[in-house]
């Protein structure tokens, strides 16, 4: 039973409070940061990290009890230890997304402060093709970081955004690391943000990624979905790891959704696709009082996707920010 008192019109509670701490990345993924690049928030008004503290410590007391840190790329955000130490302190569960670029130089901290469980970006197994993805060339250095990750037995998740004619046909190589290795891979509809050159043609749905699995590996067993699970989980028989579905286009899962975002820059949003945001960073910054505004503001809470319909609708998404400002 949670005792978060951060409920919104449908009776969810909200007890997930995911972190974005830098707009800022060392990679460039064509589906996530769009071409042209974004206009980077100026510093002043991103948190500082003492701000971070005591914003997480007001929801903390509103009844979250798990953040995740994500960006941009949180792990370039400077004395990114600090803040961990100082989030553990709070007595929160602690999770990260990451590209996994710098993971070596934080394991040992990880495993002190008992963050177990990290998201890695991953498209692709092969190097050529994450360079045209990434734009950038770091294949090698995020391989080895993963290996030494699973290692160390750090509970992994690989994120892979699947798009036509880029990564679909890996999608049973992935199936495959799972076999001998306690991975979770968890393939993600193509989602739309602004200027990202949305189009669901190039996207891959859960009933297109279950036929390719099941073609290669025949049956594959449903296991049970975590509550508020945003995916939906199988297992191939004798395969030691597991692979999930986020089917936000086709199948969203949001009836459950526990999920509050905080960007880099200090506003709440309801949903990933949410419109309206509400600055927490300037009341702050001026003394007031943040709980009833966090109050007020999740009883905007959409029930599904901001309110957006299976077509997703461009003046909205338009009108979001881009993925890496927001923080997946
Ligand atoms: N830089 C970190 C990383 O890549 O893991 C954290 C931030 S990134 C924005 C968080 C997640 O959002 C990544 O797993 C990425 O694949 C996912 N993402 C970005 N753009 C997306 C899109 N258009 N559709 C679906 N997922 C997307
Ligand atoms: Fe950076 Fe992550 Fe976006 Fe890739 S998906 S550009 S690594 S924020
Ligand atoms: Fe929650 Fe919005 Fe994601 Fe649905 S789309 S799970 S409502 S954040």
């Amino acid at each position: 039973m949670s005792n978060s008192q951060i409920i919104d019109r449908f009776g969810r509670p909200h007890t997930y409070l995911r972190i974005s701490l830098t707009d800022r990345c060392n990679l460039r993924c064509f589906y996530c940061m769009p071409e042209d690049g974004i206009d980077l928030m100026e510093k002043p008004s991103i948190m500082t990290l003492e701000e971070i503290i005591s914003i997480t410590k007001t929801f903390k007391e509103l009844g979250v009890n798990t953040v995740r840190l994500t960006g941009g790329e949180p792990l370039i955000r400077k004395n990114f230890e600090y803040l961990i130490r100082s989030l553990a302190d709070l007595g929160v569960t602690l999770k990260l997304t990451t590209n996994a670029i710098l993971l070596d130089r934080y394991l040992d901290l990880f495993e002190e402060v008992g963050l177990k469980r990290i998201n890695i970006s991953l498209d692709t197994l092969d190097k050529a093709r994450s360079v045209f993805i990434t734009k950038r060339d770091y294949y090698d250095q995020i391989m080895t970081n993963i290996q030494e990750a699973v290692s160390r037995g750090f509970s992994i998740k690989l994120n892979v955004v699947l798009i036509k004619g880029v990564n679909d046909a890996e999608i049973n190589d992935f199936i495959a690391l799972t076999k001998n290795q306690k991975l979770d891979i968890k393939f993600i509809e193509f989602m739309p943000f602004k200027g990202n050159k949305w189009d669901w043609s190039k996207g891959v749905s859960q009933e297109e990624i279950l036929k390719t699995v099941r073609s290669k590996f025949g049956k594959v067993e449903p296991i049970d979905n975590p509550k508020h699970s945003t995916s939906v989980n199988f297992k191939v028989a004798h395969h030691q790891g597991t692979f999930g579905i986020v089917s936000t286009i086709t199948n969203p899962f949001c009836a459950d959704c526990n999920r509050i975002r905080l960007t880099a820059d200090g506003k709440m949003k309801n949903c990933l696709f949410a419109n309206s945001e509400t600055d927490l960073l300037t009341p702050f910054r001026s003394g007031e009082e943040l709980k009833p505004l966090i109050l007020q503001t999740i009883q905007q809470k959409k029930y599904s996707r901001d309110g957006m319909d299976l077509k997703m609708d461009a003046d909205q998404y338009e009108n979001n920010r881009s993925m890496t400002s927001i923080g997946g």
